[in-house]
């Protein structure tokens, strides 16, 4: 950021909290660049498959990924994933549990943080159709991942589902035992 959005000034570098931040010298105003949260969602079906998403938008286009997004206004993380899955997969969820959160490096979001926050989540109705910045959608068995997973937010993610699998976790196995 260059110019304050607040008074229009040039900005400057300043360490505030033991990270350089983009400061106003005329008006006060600090840009915290704090993350933004993104929710998204594993959805494993009853045989234990994971629903993944082809991104059809850059970047990573044509790489697979969990589906999530950017929250709305307003609106729970568990509201934001099941919103999203329904809007990328056509597949409407029941939040079955907690996964992980995952802070995103610099090279997966240059311009601001995000900070992802993804549930587990069942099937519940719908039918399963490529929309919003998907252009295929599938399950895929715990063995037959694609190796093309957009980012490293999503191995984090994918690594803590094997774990949860390896433990016996009845989200991370597809089993209605969740809330
Ligand atoms: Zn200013």
């Amino acid at each position: 950021m260059s110019y304050c959005p607040r008074c229009a000034a040039p900005l400057e570098t300043e360490v505030l909290n033991g990270l350089p931040r983009r400061v106003c010298r005329s008006c006060g105003f600090i840009y915290w660049n704090n993350p933004l949260p993104v929710a998204g969602a594993a959805v494993i079906d009853a045989g234990g498959r994971l629903l993944l998403a082809r991104r059809s938008e850059e970047p990573r286009r044509g790489y697979w990924n969990l589906p999530a997004g950017f929250m709305e206004w307003g609106e729970s993380a568990e509201t934001g994933a099941r919103r999203e899955v329904a809007e990328e997969t056509g597949i409407a969820i029941e939040i079955t549990g907690y996964l992980a959160s995952v802070g995103a490096g610099h090279a997966e979001s240059p311009w601001h943080s995000i900070t992802y926050v993804f549930f587990y989540g069942r099937p519940v109705g719908g039918v399963l159709a490529p929309g919003d910045d998907a252009e295929e959608v599938a399950f895929f068995a715990p063995g037959e991942l694609p190796a093309e997973i957009a980012f490293t937010s999503n191995q984090v993610a994918l690594d803590r589902w094997r774990a949860d699998r390896a433990a016996g976790l009845p989200a991370a196995l597809g089993l209605a035992a969740g809330r």
